[in-house]
């Protein structure tokens, strides 16, 4: 089955029911509403003369659009591409070239990003072409832009019309939902087809492109929900971004495959607006980052909301601090939350706790790996499968392996082993009852003095100080020891903190090489918009420091 299938078997049978509410927007759609407006804007699509196959690229934060847009992309085989809100003009061009999106659909301005501007910067054409026909020097492929008229509360620029490029309200207006091109399409395709290009996070450098197919998300989705138990009666609130998988994939296709609803609470990261839709909305369901649920937890109206009607969850994307857990489990009524573990290349989800999953273990562990797919922990350096506790690098096979790179054979081989295992980066251990635990990074070990040092460990031994609201450990460049651990510190509001207290607290606690050398009180880490540290920042930004 398609994406595609799967939904309009799903609106048949939910059809009155909610589907999506997008609260910044003031927009509700049920099943059978979602639905017909995908096929409304498939129709449209088709209209612009674009074919099964070509890329069109979304560029905005969430919104109702980006659903309709996921949705009727994938009734026809058009491949949609994810392209990060965050990106600014050198890396919007980068994504739209590298493979090559016909059209784009975007906001025009959030905050202070400029998105129309950034656009007519890079394609200066625009102020003198027809909508649709566009020919720039430094977007060769792309010929239409589309802008998202009714974005939001807090966007800019919403009324005015804008040069060469096409409304999206005006653009569904010339599409219909009777349309029987699009039945006629939808016979053709193949579970196999590439229907999504992700660029991973760019945690640890330059992100890449993931090609993944209906049958790699689609199935993906499915048995996400079913770790959550979602059933219709469960509205999920979304505050994860869509154009990361865990938005797309951990909340939209894990709620539209068991008929749940979803809730968009804002279109950019607000702790206060999530905690208003939980209560407004009688959310059942929560996802985030660990810096997320911290973000709300922590937020001084906490107290004042009725979260009781949530259960479940997933906290995934980064290390999920057993402390954090803990506190979302008692503060906040999530019972059933669970840890996924994952990565965009793989769909993204391959290990998950469920509700049967003891407290303990879901706190401390990502749980098993789940239904139809493989997880092994090897030896990076002999590729031998190691021992039950001992760390090595995960690699995981199945349905969930994204087809490749796009456009990237080199990088596709390096990631994807002859045997079909994707080798992950990731360090991780297993028990003998198979849970996983991930360890860290390969790329983020420190090894000072030649003693392997796990930056998680540290991580989560400082966090426990009574002061400290986040902390990130790193190594730096060493002449006598090869590398140094350094720690950025978040000190909670409100109270202050010495480097000597920080260093006490560890004596006798942890092993002395442990303690943290270098020590820095920030405000903030460098981040991703999925709300991921850079550690490649702060360690950059430490060795300058430092020089
Ligand atoms: P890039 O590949 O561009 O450097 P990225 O790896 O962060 O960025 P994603 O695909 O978004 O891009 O993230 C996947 C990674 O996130 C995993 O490889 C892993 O390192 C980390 N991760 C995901 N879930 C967890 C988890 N539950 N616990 C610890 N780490 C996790
Ligand atoms: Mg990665």
């Amino acid at each position: 089955q398609t994406i595609g299938d799967f939904f309009a078997a799903m609106a048949q049978r939910q059809g009155g029911r909610d589907a999506l509410i997008s609260r910044h927007q003031g927009l509700r759609y049920t099943y059978a509403e979602l639905h017909a407006a995908a096929r409304q804007l498939a129709s449209a699509l088709l209209g612009l003369g674009l074919e099964k196959g070509d890329r069109i690229g979304i560029w905005s934060h969430n919104n109702a659009e980006w659903v309709l847009m996921q949705l009727a992309t994938a009734q026809v085989g058009l491949i949609l591409v994810n392209i990060n809100p965050a990106y600014r003009t050198s890396e919007v061009e980068y994504a739209l070239n590298k493979v090559g999106c016909k059209a784009l659909v975007t906001m025009p301005q959030f905050k202070t990003s400029d998105y129309l501007g950034m656009l007519r910067e890079l394609a200066p054409e625009l102020a003198s072409c027809a909508p649709g026909r566009l020919q720039a020097k430094r977007l060769p492929a792309l010929s239409t832009v589309i802008w998202i008229d009714a974005a939001g509360s807090d966007v800019a620029g919403q009324g005015q019309e804008q040069a060469g490029m096409l409304r999206f309200s005006q653009l569904l207006a010339q599409g219909t939902s009777a349309d029987a091109r699009i039945d006629a399409i939808a016979a053709t395709l193949s579970n196999t087809d590439p229907i999504n290009i992700q660029f991973t996070s760019g945690t640890t450098g330059f992100p890449k492109g993931a090609t993944l197919t209906h049958r790699n998300i689609l199935n993906n989705g499915f048995f996400i929900g079913e770790c959550m138990r979602l059933t219709p009666e469960d509205r999920l609130c979304i505050p994860v971004p869509l154009y990361h998988c865990f938005g797309m994939v951990l909340g939209n296709l894990a709620c539209f495959t068991h008929g749940s609803a979803i809730v968009y609470p804002n279109d950019g990261f607000d702790p206060l607006a999530v905690l208003e839709a939980v209560q407004a909305e009688k959310c059942t369901g929560l996802h985030g980052v660990p810096t997320m649920f911290i973000a709300e937890l922590d937020h001084p109206r906490f107290a004042e909301f009725d979260l009781s009607t949530l259960r479940t969850g997933i906290m995934a994307g980064s290390p999920c601090p057993i402390e954090v857990m803990k506190r979302v489990v008692c503060n906040m009524h999530l019972s059933e939350i669970t840890i996924a573990y994952g990565m965009t290349e793989t769909s993204p989800v391959s290990c998950q706790s469920d509700a049967d999953t003891p407290l303990e273990k879901r706190v401390a562990t990502v749980g098993k790996v789940q239904p139809h797919l493989e997880v092994k922990i090897v030896d990076p350096a002999t590729g031998e499968t190691v021992a039950p506790g001992v760390s090595g690098e995960l690699c995981t096979r199945g349905y969930s392996v994204m087809h490749g790179y796009w456009d990237d054979e080199a990088k596709t081989r390096e990631a994807i082993d002859a045997e079909h295992w994707m080798h992950t980066g990731d360090l991780a251990t297993m028990d003998d009852q198979g849970y996983v635990n991930i360890v860290g990074r390969i790329k983020d070990m420190v090894i000072r003095g030649g003693e392997n040092i796990y930056p998680r460990e540290i991580e989560e031994f400082l966090y426990r100080h009574p002061k400290v609201q986040d902390v990130q450990v790193v190594g730096v460049p060493d002449v006598r020891y090869g590398e140094e651990l350094c720690a950025w510190i978040i000190v909670k509001p409100g109270q202050e903190l010495l480097e000597d207290e920080i260093r006490d607290f560890c004596k006798g606690q942890i092993a002395h090489y442990k303690v943290p050398r270098y020590i820095r009180f920030v405000q903030a880490f460098p981040m991703t918009v999925t709300g991921k540290i850079q550690k490649f920042k702060i360690r950059d930004e430490m060795i300058e420091l430092l020089d």
